[in-house]
C-alpha cells in the first residue's frame, strides 16, 4: 500500500478519527464486496474515496452509515458503532445517497423543512434554497424534479442538519458545471466550519480539487491512502504520454532510457514514460520511435495526476 510520510498522517487535532474502520470485511452471498480494509478519516478535513466500478466503495460507505451490518472488523464513527448506536449517531452525520430514501411525492421544500425540524441546530433552510439554486423548485413534488435538482436537494438534505460528519455520495454525478461549482464550493464551506466530509467520487478532478486526503479503493481494500500531494509524489517529476499501437516493445526502450526511467503500457496503446524528463529524454524517446517505426498520435510532457496514480494501481480508468 502507498503510504503518507508522517507529517502527511491524518489530521485528527487531538480528538479521535471521524471514522476508523479496521479490518472491515463484508459478505453478500458468496461475493466478498468488502476484504479486510482498513480506512481512516480525519476530523475537519475532506476525504474522498475512490475506486473501479465494484470495488466496495458504497459498500464501505452504507456500513459507515449504518446501513449494513459488518461480517468482521470494526467500526468506529465519531467514535461510536453506526448499528449499536445508531439513535446517538443520526443527529450527528448527514447522508447524501446517490438516489432513493426519499418521499417521491412530497414537495421539495417541504422535505427540506421537515429535516431540518429534526434537528436541535439547523442551518438556514432558506438560504440552503437559495445556495444550491432550489428556489424556483420549492413547490415541485420530488419525483418531478429534474436528475441535478434531485441531487442538489439530496445535498441540502444531507447538510441541512448542521452535521459533525456528511458522507457523499458522488455528490455532482450529473451536474452541470455551474451546480457542480456550486456544490464544491458548499462542500469547502462545510469544512471551513469544521465539519468532516467523506466523499465518493467517479471524478477524479474532483478529488484534485476538494480532498484534503485520497483513499483509492480496489478488491474490497485500501490500496492506497494519501493527500493527492503525496501520492503523486512522482509530480516533482514529469509525465511523458504517447500513444501509439499497442503492444510496443518497451524492454527495448526502457533500455535507451537513462537509469531511474519508467516505461508502462497504462491501456492498450497509450504509453507513459516516468523519469526526470528533459529535452534529451524526449529526443531519446522520439528517436526510438522513429528506429521502431512509431508514429506517436499524441506525445506530451505532462504532470503526473491522480489519475496517473489511480491507473498504475488499479489498471483501470475512473469513469462516471
Ligand atoms: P460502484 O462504483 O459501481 O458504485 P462500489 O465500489 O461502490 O461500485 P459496491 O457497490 O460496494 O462497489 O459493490 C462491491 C461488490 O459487491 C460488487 O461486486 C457488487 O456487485 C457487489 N454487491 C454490492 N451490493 C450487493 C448486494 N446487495 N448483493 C450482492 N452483491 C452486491
Amino acid at each position: 500500500m502507498r503510504s503518507t510520510s508522517p507529517g502527511d498522517a491524518p489530521r485528527t487535532h487531538g480528538r479521535e478519527p471521524a471514522v476508523e474502520v479496521t479490518g472491515l470485511v463484508k459478505r453478500y452471498g458468496p461475493k466478498t464486496a468488502v476484504n479486510g480494509l482498513d480506512l481512516t478519516v480525519a476530523r475537519g478535513g475532506i476525504t474522498a474515496v475512490l475506486g473501479p466500478n465494484g470495488a466496495g466503495k458504497t459498500t464501505t460507505v452504507e456500513t459507515c452509515e449504518g446501513y449494513r451490518r459488518a461480517d468482521a472488523g470494526t467500526v468506529r464513527v465519531l467514535g461510536l458503532d453506526p448499528v449499536a448506536d445508531a439513535a446517538a449517531l443520526r443527529p450527528r452525520i448527514g447522508v447524501m445517497l446517490q438516489s432513493g430514501g426519499v418521499y417521491a411525492g412530497a414537495r421539495a421544500e417541504e422535505m427540506l423543512r421537515h429535516t431540518a425540524s429534526l434537528h436541535a441546530h439547523p442551518v438556514d433552510v432558506d438560504l440552503l434554497i437559495e445556495r444550491l439554486g432550489l428556489d424556483s423548485c420549492g413547490r415541485t413534488s420530488y419525483r418531478r424534479l429534474s436528475g441535478g435538482q434531485q441531487q442538489r436537494l439530496a445535498l441540502a438534505m444531507a447538510v441541512v442538519g448542521r452535521p459533525e460528519l456528511v458522507f457523499l455520495d458522488e455528490p455532482t454525478a450529473g451536474l452541470d458545471p455551474q451546480a457542480r461549482h456550486a456544490t464544491w464550493d458548499l462542500v469547502r464551506e462545510l469544512r471551513a466550519d469544521g465539519v468532516s466530509v467523506v466523499l465518493t467520487t467517479h471524478f477524479m478532478d474532483e478529488a484534485e480539487q476538494l480532498a484534503d486526503d485520497v483513499a483509492i479503493i480496489d478488491g474490497g481494500r485500501v490500496i492506497a491512502q494519501g493527500s493527492p500531494e503525496t501520492l503523486c509524489k512522482g509530480g516533482a517529476e514529469n509525465t511523458l504520454r504517447f500513444t501509439g499501437r499497442p503492444g510496443l516493445d518497451l524492454a527495448s526502450l526502457l533500455k535507451a532510457l537513462p537509469p531511474h526511467c519508467a516505461a508502462v503500457e497504462l491501456t492498450s496503446g497509450a504509453y507513459r514514460v516516468t523519469g526526470t524528463i528533459d529535452p534529451q529524454l524526449l529526443a531519446t524517446v522520439t528517436s526510438w520511435c522513429a528506429q521502431n517505426g512509431v508514429m506517436p498520435d499524441r506525445i506530451a510532457v505532462e504532470r503526473h495526476t491522480l489519475e496517473d496514480v489511480f491507473l498504475e494501481l488499479t489498471g483501470k480508468e475512473l469513469r462516471a
